[in-house]
């Protein structure tokens, strides 16, 4: 089975060709269908921000590793038990990457992002299929384009950032970082009641795309003086909720002082695992009170990133598709940063069922 996967260790953006990481289309072997797993020809598959930093190595070196964790499909078998859910051949589905245990200590603690069986189902769907547990499958709602399904899997990261951000009605919102996760985070924050609502991203077409979808305010950190500009939209007071979604260790200090007293800072993204950020615990903890926080993964938000996907306006984030065999030069257009996102065709499954 054809599988996009990391096929040498080491950064995609290095420009020395003899030290630069490799990705390329691998001869996987299929998946076992368990008895209550679920087969998926896959639809597309998108390009995320963490697949740079699997082809560094972060959660392992051994290649070829296997890529695609947010993609759609149509259910293709289903094994003999895979019915609680109501799943049928032929259902256009997404899902959760991860498949977590139910039974260990963190999943009864309601933690399942700590799930201590979290990676057995982790199974490449930058792939021609996927095998999942029933319990990682989604039906998309009618009106959901496989195209824009295979965005479940970040709009659930949005979701957990708005579970996180003690988001009040009213309040206001700074978002860092136009990429995908900050342009999904956007629209469900607006949806969720934030004003002042102010995209900061480097990248003029990112910062347009924001202010048609919602963004009041945008803030170029490069050409601007960011604390003043956060200051004439707050009056001085700062922003109640500041997310991180650019990752950038030169972005995350910043967003201490752009942050109003008593605010939640999410810090949303993958940073580089030697990454410290220094922090003044007398300015930031004791005299503003700030609570800061991270999103791993987002457990729960699934079947509400269902509900509002129909909701979201993700045209510019699915304009990039490249097929299958063409997966270098999805990588290196993603890596380019001229697309927002970048999706990969695995199967023309979409156009066989007349394209919905
Ligand atoms: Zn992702
Ligand atoms: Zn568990």
């Amino acid at each position: 089975m054809r599988t996009v996967a990391v096929t040498k260790i080491g950064s995609l953006s290095d420009p020395d060709d003899a030290t630069r990481g490799r990705v390329g289309v691998v001869d996987f072997p299929d998946q076992v269908l368990g008895p209550e797993d679920v087969r998926i020809r896959v639809a597309y598959s998108a390009i995320c921000g963490s697949d740079p930093h699997i082809a560094e190595g972060f959660f392992g070196v051994d290649v070829p590793i296997g890529l695609g964790h947010e993609l759609s499909g149509v259910i293709e078998a289903l094994g003999a038990q895979a019915h609680r859910n109501g799943l049928r051949v032929g259902d256009r589905v997404a899902g959760n990457f991860l498949r977590f245990c139910g039974t260990c200590r963190a999943c009864q603690r309601g933690r399942q992002q700590f799930c201590s069986g979290i990676q057995d189902y982790n199974r490449p769907g930058m792939a021609e299929t996927v095998t999942w547990h029933e319990s990682q499958v989604y039906v998309l709602p009618e009106s959901v384009s496989l195209l824009k399904g295979c965005l479940l899997e970040p709009t659930s990261v949005a979701v957990r950032i708005a579970d996180k951000s003690n988001l009040r009605v009213g309040d206001r919102v700074a978002i860092c970082g136009g990429g995908p996760i900050g342009q999904l985070a956007l629209q469900v924050m607006k949806m969720h009641g934030a004003t002042s609502l102010t995209m900061i991203e480097p990248i003029a077409e990112r910062r347009e795309i924001a202010l048609r979808r919602g963004a009041e305010h945008v803030i170029d950190p490069l050409s601007q003086d960011q604390d003043a500009q956060a200051d004439a939209i707050t009056e001085g007071h700062g922003f109640d909720v500041v997310i991180d979604a650019s990752g950038s260790t030169r972005a995350v200090q910043g967003l201490l002082r752009i942050a109003a007293k008593g605010a939640t800072v999410i810090y949303g993204a993958m940073y580089p695992h030697d990454f410290e950020m220094p922090l003044n615990l007398t300015d930031y903890l004791y005299l503003k009170e700030l609570t800061l926080t991270g999103v791993f993964v987002s457990p729960y938000a699934f079947p509400r990133a269902v509900q509002i996907l129909p909701h979201l306006d993700v045209d510019e984030l699915t304009r990039a598709v490249f097929p299958l065999e063409e997966a270098v030069e999805a990588f290196a257009a993603h890596v380019s940063g001229a697309h927002p996102k970048v999706v990969i065709r695995c199967n023309d499954v979409d156009v066989q069922e007349g394209a919905r």
